[in-house]
């Protein structure tokens, strides 16, 4: 005697087709049906496995869904493993108790076929979700791009986009929390930042990863405080007790979504999100930048500068122009700085318009070295005809400090035209952060050792520290022109403080040169003080290669 009639039984197969194929399937009345069909058969328990392919089935990796369950199971009734095209393995399990029921070969062959749609089921909700995992998502489970441009999709399909906000963000200083807290707390500490602004979005928006500590999204405008506030700092947990935390900050580039918005490409909203982003990144100001149309003006100008540039260096039109440095005392030439020009169609383009753009990328070691090489090139044909050259130097990018390579490179220049090294004299700025300052500690080292002459430029802008000058073996210091007091009142704190550095440097052997001197007023000042070297107006602007020669003929001022 079956369970139930064969009506009953059709009744449930048609149930079970139709609820299966609907799209999207209603879970709760899926499992509804699924515990009334168990009932109904008196079976004890009913078991779904799902496994990607058989070598995870072997491993037991897989999902196991079980909906119904008496805790009276005795007996495996019916098992079935099948194995799908692509390779997925699905097993049902229907368990009953014979003490209870003893099913004939009808109950059997019903529930088998039962059993098998409800694989035919799993096997395509899961497949599509693990898809939905492997094409949404990125390997370590953060949403991707084809996440972001899917929601772009369809909110801008029903008009929603107008009024949500982009944005683009870089994680402060993840280096040094991954060095500080170890690689894998580090990956906890993001993973929890993304969950804490998903929470925080909600599905009013999208957050996605672009690959390590950088990612983007959209959220609705009337959540921009909350979401806000996340950027400007975070403290995340990284350990169960919750104790050991750190505070995460990001560099976010906002663009807010005008209202009515239609999307034409996602590339308009990433360039913008980007551009922003990028000035929030500079270490000099806010860390959330709203897109301004003048970003885009300045990343024409950006693009236009590093496209023009390996064309420039081959036709070399970057030329050097040599400002003398002068003895106070005797007033004779004892020095030069090379200055570096663009020449372009006859117009002359001075450094500040192009070596902060060429900073952006890696153009401006080869500039620097290019200078480096011609300078030489213009020593050579000095002592070939027999003029007395004058030792020149030459500013190096902080860019630079990273190269391992740095001296020995510029070793090869100077070697290549048999320079005496002591002629060539290698400028660099100041440093704020300490990998930098042992990075600056090495190179100036490396450089002594070679009898190279080393320069601290601008000394006195920015962060100066006595450190750098105590602790780094530079043969010169370069003072900034804003350091230089502006009045010989030898009261005012300004002058205690100059007469002082320059003492204090002297007496550790430095070579002190002040830059930017333009007047009479401003010379008697740095005698007063004993300095002993000037570069400035006042004797001369930044001259081209044939004009500097003539002054090495005399080489003494009035
Ligand atoms: P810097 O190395 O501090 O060079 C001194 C700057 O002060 C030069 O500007 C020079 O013309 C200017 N100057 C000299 N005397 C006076 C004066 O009496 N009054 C005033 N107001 N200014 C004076 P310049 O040539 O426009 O160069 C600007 C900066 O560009 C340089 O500052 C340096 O940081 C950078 N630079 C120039 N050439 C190169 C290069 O080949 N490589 C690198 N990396 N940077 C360079
Ligand atoms: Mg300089
Ligand atoms: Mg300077």
């Amino acid at each position: 005697m079956s369970c139930i009639s064969r009506e009953k039984y059709t009744s449930y197969l048609e149930r079970l087709v139709r609820i299966t194929h609907n799209q999207p399937v209603d879970r709760d009345a899926y499992v509804t049906l699924i515990k009334s069909i168990c009932t109904d058969y008196k079976l004890t328990k009913g078991m779904t496995e799902f496994y990607i392919t058989p070598m995870m089935e072997q491993r037991g990796d897989g999902e196991v869904y079980c909906d119904f369950d008496t805790g009276n199971s005795k007996k495996v009734l019916i098992r079935l493993r099948i194995v799908s095209t692509s390779k997925a393995v699905l097993i049902g399990t229907l368990y009953s108790n014979p003490e209870e029921y003893v099913h004939d070969d009808t109950d059997v062959d019903q529930l088998d076929s039962l059993l098998r749609i409800i694989l035919g089921y799993v096997s395509r909700v899961r497949l599509i979700k693990k898809l939905e995992e492997f094409g949404f998502s990125d390997l370590d489970g953060y949403r991707n791009f084809r996440a972001f441009a899917r929601f772009m999709d369809i909110n801008n399909a029903e008009n929603r986009l107008g009024g949500k906000v982009a944005f683009y963000l870089d994680l402060h200083n993840f280096t040094i929390v991954n060095q500080e807290i170890g690689r894998e707390n580090g990956d906890i500490v993001i993973r929890k930042y993304y969950d804490l602004l998903c929470d925080t979005i909600g599905d009013t928006g999208i957050i996605i990863r672009l690959g390590g500590d950088k990612f983007i999204g959209v959220f609705d405008k009337t959540l921009q405080d909350d979401v806000f506030r996340i950027f400007s700092g975070a403290y995340i947990a990284y350990d169960v007790t919750g104790k050991q935390r750190v505070n995460v900050s990001v560099a976010a580039g906002i663009y807010a979504l005008p209202i009515p918005y239609m999307m034409k490409s996602y590339g308009d909203i990433m360039d913008k999100i980007m551009l922003a982003g990028n000035v929030a990144k500079r270490h000099d100001g806010e860390s959330i930048v709203v897109y301004d149309d003048k970003m885009k003006v300045e990343s024409d100008h950006i693009k236009q500068i590093q496209t023009a540039f390996p064309g420039a260096v081959k036709r070399e039109e970057f030329i050097i122009h040599y400002q003398p440095k002068v003895d106070i005392e005797t007033k004779k030439i004892v020095g030069a700085e090379a200055l570096c020009r663009w020449q372009i169609d006859g117009k002359i383009i001075p450094p500040d318009d192009f070596i902060p753009i060429l900073e952006l990328n890696t153009f401006v070691s080869e500039l620097d070295f290019y200078v480096l090489d011609h300078v030489c090139r213009d020593m050579v044909r000095w002592l070939n005809e027999g003029r007395q050259p004058v030792r020149v130097s030459v500013n190096f990018s902080r860019k630079h400090l990273i190269d391992i390579d740095l001296t020995d490179h510029i070793l090869s220049i100077i070697n290549k035209y048999n320079i005496p090294h002591d002629l060539i004299e290698i400028e660099l700025t100041e440093t704020t952060s300490d990998v930098m300052f042992s990075d600056l500690r090495r190179i100036v080292s490396g450089l002594q050792r070679e009898n190279v002459k080393t320069a601290v430029d601008d000394f006195g802008v920015g962060y100066s520290s006595l450190n750098l000058i105590r602790d780094i073996p530079w043969d010169v210091l370069k003072i900034d022109k804003s350091f230089v007091p502006q009045t010989e009142d030898d009261g005012n704190v300004s002058n205690v403080m100059f007469r002082h550095l320059i003492s204090l440097a002297q007496d550790m052997g430095l070579e002190c040169v002040v830059e930017g001197v333009e007047t009479d007023e401003q010379l008697s000042i740095l005698k007063k003080n004993n300095c002993q070297i000037a570069q400035g107006f006042l004797f001369d602007h930044p001259l081209p290669v044939e004009e500097f020669e003539d002054r090495l003929i005399n080489k003494t001022y009035k």
